[in-house]
């Protein structure tokens, strides 16, 4: 089997298994993500919006518009990274995900992310930062990169330092992930906007980094 088959495959799942079914009702459909299976980098955002959920991709509005110009800024393409979000299905009004519904779509974030095998988790906002990286604050950690050893595919809250060893998929394989804030919170919000724009901007360095 393809990545390709693998990550349809964890989609088809998430629809067999009727997760966040209030949600489901609500949504126009499933958006899983969107890219090369075999990126370097993944961004994860926090749940669709009323684009995304018409058009069935990830990041396609306001936010993906800025999202899109910052990759250009570092000459990335689309089509060469992955992007995916927390929560699959659209929070009616556009609301934020629940702890529940983050925990009930955690499990297949994880599969996702182990397909792919990225270099790099680029986490965009506090919804998918905080599974990772527990008791941290965005404002705090924004642009700072943590390796994780291991992440629990089951209990997301176990994650409880960045030392931590927890047996799961992920167990002796070491996960760099990158925290920035969300586009759409710093779209309007000129020093935001510079801050996530600098952190963008250290991504290239950070994979030159890793990839040593
Ligand atoms: N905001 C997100 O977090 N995800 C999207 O897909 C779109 C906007």
């Amino acid at each position: 089997m393809s990545k390709s088959d693998d990550l349809k495959a964890i989609a088809d799942e998430i629809i067999t298994n009727n997760v966040c079914p209030e949600l489901k009702a609500q949504a126009t459909q499933l958006v899983f993500g969107d890219g090369s299976p075999d990126a370097d980098i993944v961004f994860i955002g926090e749940a669709p919006g009323k684009n995304e959920d018409l058009k069935g991709v990830p990041f396609v509005g306001a936010a993906g518009k800025f999202l899109d110009e910052m990759l250009q800024l570092i000459h990335l393409d689309r089509k060469e990274i992955y992007i995916t979000n927390i929560v699959k299905y659209r929070p009616p009004n556009n609301r934020d995900p629940s702890p529940e519904e983050k925990k009930a779509f955690w499990p297949y974030l994880v599969r996702q992310l182990d397909v792919i095998q990225p270099k790099l988790v680029v986490t965009l906002g506090r919804h998918s930062m905080e599974y990772f990286l527990p008791d941290r604050k965005i404002g705090e950690v924004h642009g700072t990169l943590f390796r994780l050893q291991g992440v629990s595919l089951q209990n997301p809250m176990q994650n409880q330092s960045i030392s931590s060893k927890i047996s799961s998929d992920f167990a002796g394989r070491l996960l760099a992930i990158y925290p920035l804030y969300h586009p759409a919170a710093a779209l309007y919000n000129g020093g935001m906007r510079q801050t996530l724009l600098d952190d963008f901007m250290k991504i290239p360095g950070i994979l030159k980094r890793i990839n040593k």
